[in-house]
């Protein structure tokens, strides 16, 4: 396939010498990148998953438990006020409305709170 004895590693994409190529998985790779794929990082994987296994616990929609200060703090504020804006909440809370935003949206998930439309309006309201 190649005229001069020289290929590409095809994760790295620097040149390499047939010699130094490594065919692994039908790929050919370069010494640092064979090395890589047959020595993966492993104590970086369990770790991984097990936040990832944290993660999908406190997804669950199991309440308010899982919940920062913040959110605990938005959620009450919803609660309270029975429906909110969202202009509403980054004047209270000092929040940008994207910070707002992805906030709510961890609540909403939890079905904490929803979202209600309102001829123009959308509220955030109690779940
Ligand atoms: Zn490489």
């Amino acid at each position: 396939m190649t005229e001069s004895g020289k290929t590409k590693c095809q994760i790295c994409g620097c040149e390499i010498s047939e010699e130094n190529s490594y065919v692994f998985k039908g790929a050919v790779l370069c010494e640092d990148c064979h090395m890589e794929e047959t020595h993966p990082v492993i104590t970086c994987d369990p770790k991984a998953v097990r936040s990832a296994k944290v993660l999908s616990q406190s997804d669950r929609p199991s309440g308010k438990d899982s919940l920062d200060d913040l959110q605990k703090a938005l959620y009450k504020f919803v609660t309270d006020k029975g429906k909110v804006t969202l202009q509403e909440i980054c004047a209270e809370f000092n929040l940008s409305p994207v910070r707002a935003q992805n906030q709510l949206a961890i609540l909403r998930h939890l079905e904490l709170i929803k979202g209600k439309k309102e001829a123009d309006n959308t509220y955030i309201v109690p779940f």
